[in-house]
Order: C-alpha cells, then structure tokens, then sequence
C-alpha cells in the first residue's frame, strides 16, 4: 500500500497580472505586488495523488486499518502514522507558505510539512532539490519507517520558476526513478502504469522499482475542500490545538548540503522586461478584411524574408548580441567592451577614457598618482577597491572556464532531433570565439551512422557511447552515459535541447556532476566580469514567471556551465558535407539495474504530412469536435489554396490531436512538429508556450479565437474575436469570390 508525498510550492499568481505590478522605473515584474496561490499544477499533482491512492484501494485499506475514514472520504480524521496510503504535503518557504499546506490539508492530505528558514532563501533549482530530498528521507525515516513504497508526486514544473528541474533533481539526489511529464495512471496488476507526454507522441511506462518520483503535466480533475475537511484543516492550524498533522522543519533538522545563495549553483545576475514581440498583433474587425490580409501577406511574404536579413534576428523578436572576442584578440586590452553587465560596462568604459586622457597604454604605468586622478576624475562612478579590482581584470585573458563546448544530442529511430542541429549552430559560434571546438555526445545503440551527419553540421569531435541499454531512452541509464564522459572530458559549456527529453536528463546530468543548470534558454552569450575576474562566462539568458520577465544567468561553483536551450530559437548552419571531424569512443559500464522504466506502450505519429507547405492551417481545442475540424479545415484549406495557388497543409494543437480531431503526425509544437511556414493561421487554439515555440519562425501568423483575451492574439500579426463556426464560413466565402 503505497504513501504519497505531494510537494506543493506557493507562487505568484500571474494570471491576474495588473499595471501596477510592474515597477515604473525598470520595466519589471515585481513578484511581491502578486497575490500568492498554490501552484496550478502543484495542486493538479495533490488530485493526481488521491487518484492513485483511490485506485490503489489505499483508501479502504487505511479506513479499514484505523478505523476512521481520511481522505477521500468525506470525514475527516487523522490517520495512525505507520498506517499506509498517506498524502503527506511537503513545502519549501516562507512562513506564509503554510497556506498552501492548509489547501493541501482540506483537500486530500493527511500531514503537512513546512520547510521554513531564513537560510534557504535565494536558492537555485540545486539548493531546493537538495534541502527537499533530504527532507524526503526524513520523512521515510520517521513517518513512513523507512518503508519505501512511496511515490513522490509533483507538478511538473511551478510558474514562478519554469524550469522542471527540481523533480528530477530530487530524483538525481534520492537515486529514484523519475517519470515525468505524467497525465494519467491506471492501477494494473498491482503496479501504476503512467501515461506520459513524449516528443511525437504518448507513452505508457512503469517505474521497474520503487519509491519513484512522478511529475505532472495535465491532470485537471480539481480536488475541491468539503466543509468538514476546511474546518479540520483550520483546527490543525490551530496553535491551542495539538495537531499533529502540521510539522514545521528547519535547515539544521534535514542536514542538507546545498542551501540558499551559498549552496546554489547559478546567480541571477540581470531581470530585465521582455522585448517587444516582432509581431504586429494588430485585431481585424471582419472576415472581408481578414480575406484581403491573408492574401496580401502571403504574396509580400518573400519580400518580407529578404528584407528583414535573417540572420539570428528572426520573427521570434530574439535580437543578436555582437560575438564576443577574447580580451587578448581586441585591438587593445584596456577594452572591456564585453562585460556581462551594463554597470561594469560602463565603468570600464569610463576608466579606459580616464586612462587615455592620462597616455597610460600599459597596465604597469597605473601607480598610485595615476589611480588618485583617475578617482577624483570619475567622480561617483566607482570607489577605490572596485578601481583596484578593475585595474586586476584588465590583467586577464584567459578565459575562466577550459575545454570543449558540448551539445547533448537527441535522436530516436536514427534520425537526429531538428533542435540538436540548432544548438550546433549556436555552439559553433560559441566555440569559434572562444577559441575551442564543438564537441557532440551522443548515447544510444548504432548510433555512428549519425556522426557525419553531426560534422557536417558543425562539430569537430564526436563522443559516442554506445550500448544496447541505451538504445531507448531510459533517463537514468542515458543520465549515467553522458555525466560519465563530461566527468571524463570536462566541455566547459554544455547544451541540451529544451525538449520534454533534453529537460529530464540535463537536470539529472548537471546534479550527478555538480554543476548549475539553466533551463529553457532563449539567449545564450560569451561575456565577462573582468573585475570579479571572469572572462568568457556563458551567459544564459531565459523568461522566467510565464515569459512575464526575463533573467540573464550565470553558472557559479561548477566545472562546467549548462543550459538548456529552446528549440526553434537557435539557428543551425547550412550543412557542409566536405567538414572533417573525429569520432571518440567512450565505454561506460553500464547493468540493467541503470535501466530505471518500463516501457509498455509507445504511441508516434503515423502517416504522411507536408510541414514544407507555405501555408499551415491549424485547429485546436476550440475546433470543438473531429466533425467540426474536418468540415471547417477542409473548406479554408480548398479556399486558400485555391486563391493562393499553392500547397495548404493542416496541423493541429497537441489538445486537438488529444481529442482525436486528427492523427498526432499534424501536430505542431514542442513535442511535435516546429514549422516555419509563410503563413499560420491558428483556429481555436490558445497560444500555449509549448505550441507557439513550433511556430517560432513563421512569417505571419493569423489567429481565430471566441475569447478576446486569448494568449495567441499577443504572439500573432492578426487576429479577429469570434467563434471558428461564425468566421471561417464567411472567410471562405470572401476568399472565393474574388
Ligand atoms: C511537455 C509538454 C509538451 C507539449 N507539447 C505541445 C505541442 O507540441 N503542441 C501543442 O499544441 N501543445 C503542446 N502541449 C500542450 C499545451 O500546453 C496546450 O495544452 C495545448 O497547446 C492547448 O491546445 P489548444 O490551444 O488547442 O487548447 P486550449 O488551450 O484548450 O485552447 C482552446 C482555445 O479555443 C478557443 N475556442 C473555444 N471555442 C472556440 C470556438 N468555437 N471558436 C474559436 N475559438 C474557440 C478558446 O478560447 C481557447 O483559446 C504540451 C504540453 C506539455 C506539458
């Protein structure tokens, strides 16, 4: 009879942001003007645990066992601690945190636990895996008697953060396996088989052992509070009362060895507001005007192209730094023109100024009296310490970090995933300035067939490890692979595609060998910090609290800086099949007891579809039925084609293709196809992150929505209000007549 630990987080609410959350002078979000909720999928993940537990007959067993019926009954009690079929709630933060415990408990748990202290604030995704797995083990220890049939449930991810690395983290620290992205279990022969969110399709997979942590994506049957369960929940709260369902820890009581700033792994070194999306967003009031857009934007589009250069700079609004050159390779060293932040930009800028002004071309000629006229000269701008430790950083060249830049590739079926491409380019660039090589490792079972293919897109070494445990993905057998040879080879950058695969195994990877990870990076640059003695830092820049900011990071206390990067957003360069490259062979010892999962059933996409096509027509949720989907695609798509004389080809959201509307090969998106037609037009889809990155590099994208406030209508160049029923037929009707 299994126990349950359902880790909740409280967060921002940022989906009642106002105008004045935003701070006037800088342009950013601040956190603390939101309201604070239970993370959504946090609470999805405490329904999805009293599923299971329902399924499971834990519920009978523990009424049986102690006499009073606990959750999922419809009176509350408390339960004998070594009984099992316990939700025990766990949280990290501040005291007012315990509100989400008081959710958890009035809803389905049985015992709460805050983890509160001062001391693990501030903490990266490391510093809160670590204090929570250890808080895990405590409660093995001592709730569950160190019986360890237990899953850990989570949300997949929390909104403040984005990042879903702390699950797998705490699985990397607790040597669990993990199963994430989860949107439903059933309970089969003793054993939860879980229905999980995979590139391309579904899969239905089982942990081989228990405990196992569980992340996720989608269940949205709410649990809602009963009167007697609120006024139970209250009373535990209750500090006349003796409850023991209400447990507060602090850091001294789970012995964790990576806490708050100090333990963290990575610093945020920059918030900044998002730019201004490239998009025009501009509503059109009728289905004639709409005709006449769609026709004009798909004859100027190639114009359009052209014009706009291309380059790195694309629909996507992800403007280009200047590429970072070495101190040693610029015409002089007093140019610090690459320094990470504006602040210490500007100040060396000021000192070379002063340093000119004074005929100082050497850093030997700075004494004394040349530093006292340089202080009274630049005024306020910095004091005498930061001066001396500018002066120091002018002295370095070399860059702080050593070794090759690595990218992790994705591949399944002997095709290499598009974004492995992409992060290629982006590594090439990298490496090029730094003045190191593009290295690619790559886990699997026959998988050299794929290293020229790798080459040609621009790496100079291939590290292959190869082994029939690895020929599917199993997150802790390709974990084990990959950490051993960056522990062998030590890359000094390593990038993994930001895909529900790339997103499970970095996290574990960068754990095993301590180093700080970013996720889901958009913006990834060589800069310095030359008077905290740092150069050639890669900065990672990424949004963060659902795109509402963005934050530029850094890697601190590692060997190795990584980063998971957003697929469709990097370039690949245009393959050169003539480039010439090394294949390294690494062995790694590898048992079936690496390999964590059971696979039972694995669901792709099946059958043909053109993603070449110059226009794409979508239907999402809001489509309503598989009729409504076929009869309205199929009259657009004859209309357009027949007034564009060209190919139209169909896609749908994950949702729609979830509903059954069409067959998963049309699904556009993150998990399934990324597209860059001329033209997207968009019918009842809401514009989720996962669905709009594979539209990334479209040239125009056109959106139909019945609920003005649709997310799609803020990343699309036009949009109308209005049901798909009302406004497609008359679409289609302007389209024919003219
Ligand atoms: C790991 C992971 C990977 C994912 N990968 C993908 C992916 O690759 N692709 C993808 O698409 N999603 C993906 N998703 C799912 C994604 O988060 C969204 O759930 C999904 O995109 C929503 O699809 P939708 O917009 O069709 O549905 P909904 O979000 O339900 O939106 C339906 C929309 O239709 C509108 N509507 C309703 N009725 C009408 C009407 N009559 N006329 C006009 N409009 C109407 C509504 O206003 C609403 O905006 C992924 C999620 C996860 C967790």
């Amino acid at each position: 009879m299994s126990n349950y630990i359902v880790l909740v987080k409280q967060v921002p609410d940022v989906s009642q942001i106002t105008d004045n959350a935003f701070d006037p002078e800088t342009g950013t979000l601040v956190r603390s003007r939101l309201a604070s909720v239970i993370n959504e999928l946090d609470a999805q993940a405490l329904a999805f645990a009293n599923k299971m537990r329902q399924d499971s007959g834990s519920t009978l067993s523990t009424t049986l066992k102690t006499g009073v019926l606990t959750a999922g009954g419809d009176k509350a009690g408390s339960t004998a601690l070594t009984a099992g079929g316990k939700i025990i709630a766990l949280s990290m933060g501040p005291p007012m945190a315990e509100e989400v415990l008081r959710y958890s408990l009035s809803r389905s748990a049985d015992i709460v636990i805050l983890l509160t202290d001062r001391a693990l604030g501030g903490a990266d995704t490391v510093a809160t895996a670590n204090p929570l797995a250890l808080a895990i083990r405590k409660i093995v220890k001592e709730i569950f008697k160190e019986d360890n049939d237990y899953y850990v449930i989570t949300g997949m991810q929390s909104v403040d953060g984005d990042t879903a690395q702390v699950p797998a983290q705490i699985a990397e620290e607790l040597n669990l396996p993990c199963i994430a992205y989860v949107t439903d279990a059933e309970f089969k022969s003793n054993r939860f088989e879980f229905t999980r969110i995979i590139s391309g399709g579904s899969q239905i997979v089982t942990a081989k052992k228990l405990p196992a942590v569980i992340t996720v994506a989608k269940y949205e049957y709410p649990l809602f509070a009963t009167f007697s369960r609120t006024r139970w929940a209250n009373k535990s709260f209750d500090p006349a009362q003796d409850g023991t369902q209400v447990v507060r820890w602090t850091a001294s009581d789970i012995n964790a060895t990576h806490i708050g700033v100090t333990g963290s792994k990575t610093s945020v070194i920059r918030v900044f507001p998002p730019g201004k999306s490239t998009r025009k967003c501009q509503q059109i009031s009728d289905a004639e005007s709409l005709a006449k857009i769609l026709v004009e934007s798909f004859k100027t589009c190639g114009e359009l192209v052209e014009s706009s250069g291309n380059g790195q700079t694309g629909k996507n609004g992800q403007a280009q730094a200047p590429q970072y050159v070495l101190p040693n390779k610029r015409a002089s060293l007093f140019n610090r023109s690459f320094e990470g932040t504006k602040k210490e930009r500007e100040d060396y800028e000021i000192l070379s100024e002063k340093l000119k002004k004074l005929g100082i071309t050497k850093t030997n000629q700075i004494d004394d009296a040349a530093k006292e006229k340089i202080l009274e000269a630049a005024g306020e701008h910095f004091h005498k310490k930061a001066l001396e430790d500018m002066i120091e950083g002018f002295k370095l060249t070399k860059p702080s970090f050593e070794g090759e830049v690595w990218v992790v590739a994705e591949h399944s079926d002997g095709v290499i995933h598009p974004s492995t491409f992409e992060l290629q380019g982006r590594a090439r660039e990298l490496a090029d300035s730094l003045e190191t090589k593009v290295g690619v490792a790559i886990a699997g079972f026959n998988i050299e067939a794929m290293s020229k293919e790798l080459i040609a897109a621009g790496a100079d070494n291939i590290y292959i490890i190869e082994d029939k445990l690895l020929e599917v993905f199993d997150p802790t057998a390709h974990r084990k692979a990959i950490a051993d040879a960056i522990s062998t080879y030590w890359p000094q950058i390593v990038l993994y595609a930001a895909t529900p695969q790339g997103r499970m195994l970095a996290p574990m990877v960068s754990y095993r060998v301590s180093c700080g990870l970013t996720a889901d990076c958009t913006g990834l640059d060589i800069r310095d910090s030359s008077r905290k003695g740092d150069i050639g830092l890669l900065l990672q820049t990424r949004p963060a609290l659902g795109g509402n900011v963005m934050a530029t990071i850094r890697t601190k206390n590692s060997r190795s800086q990584m980063a998971t990067a957003r697929p469709g957003v990097m370039k690949r360069i245009p393959p050169d099949p003539s480039r010439k490259g090394k294949i390294i062979r690494h062995k790694v010892k590898l048992t079936e007891d690496d390999v964590n999962l059971e696979i039972i059933k694995t669901e792709l996409g099946t059958g043909e579809v053109n993603f070449n096509a110059d226009v794409i027509v979508s239907g999402g949720k809001g489509m309503q039925s598989r009729d409504n989907y076929e009869q309205l695609l199929s009259l657009l798509c004859d209309a357009m084609s027949k007034r564009l004389d060209t190919q139209v080809e169909r896609g749908a959201s994950r949702a729609a293709v979830e509903q059954g509307f069409i067959e998963r090969v049309h699904q556009v998106g993150q998990t399934g196809t990324s597209i860059g037609p001329k033209l997207y037009v968009a019918l009842g889809i809401s514009g989720a992150i996962q669905h709009m990155i594979g539209v990334a590099n479209t040239e125009t994208i056109v959106a139909i929505n019945s609920d003005p406030n649709a997310p799609i209508f803020k990343q699309c160049d036009y949009y109308i209000v209005g049901t798909v029923e009302d406004i497609v037929p008359k679409l289609v009707k302007e389209l024919e007549s003219r």
